[in-house]
């Protein structure tokens, strides 16, 4: 594959996430996919939802997902400042780590399909109410790849993943 067809498949996962997620769950404020390659960050994908409840019901929910045949594991996640967790020095194409940096070497998306983001979220909430009470401490992380193994939560995982049916 081209780096352009890689690129395109990218953003089309990002949108088909982004929007079900949104549609789901509610707004979103942004959503970062991590390109690392060390096992715990590598296609990571961390979404941060405007409203605290709506994270943990996408992280309840995603759960009994599957993405491509593969099971999501999901969790809520303590990093409130997502530009904080971002590799800097990724950003300007230097970071001497490689794929195995600690920090996120979150995975561009181009400005075209930023502004489609953009447009979308702003029409979609315009009409909303602004007196809600927001949290934003909080938020949820998805991803898709089922050879990550979570830093253990006290959180019973014994449900049988072979009964879930999503719709991929
Ligand atoms: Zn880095």
């Amino acid at each position: 594959m081209s780096d352009h067809e890689i690129q395109e498949q990218f953003e089309y996962f990002f949108e088909d996430v982004f929007f079900e997620c949104e549609e789901k769950y509610g707004e979103i404020e942004e959503m970062c996919v991590c390109d690392n390659q060390c096992d715990h960050l590598r296609g990571n994908v961390y979404i941060k939802f405007r409203r605290e409840e709506d994270a943990v019901k996408a992280a309840e929910d995603l759960n009994n997902r599957w993405y491509m045949f593969r099971p999501i594991y999901c969790d809520l996640c303590p990093v409130a400042d997502f530009r904080e967790a971002s590799c800097r020095q990724f950003e300007m194409g230097q970071c001497g780590k490689g794929g195995f940096c600690n920090f996120w070497h979150v995975k561009p998306i181009s400005h075209h399909f930023k502004n489609v983001l953009a447009r979308s979220s702003r029409s979609r909430y315009k009409h909303r109410s602004r007196s809600r009470s927001r949290s934003r401490d909080k938020h949820s992380e998805k991803h898709a790849d089922s050879k990550h193994r979570r830093r253990s939560r006290s959180r019973s995982r014994d449900r049988d993943r072979r009964d879930r049916r999503g719709r991929y």
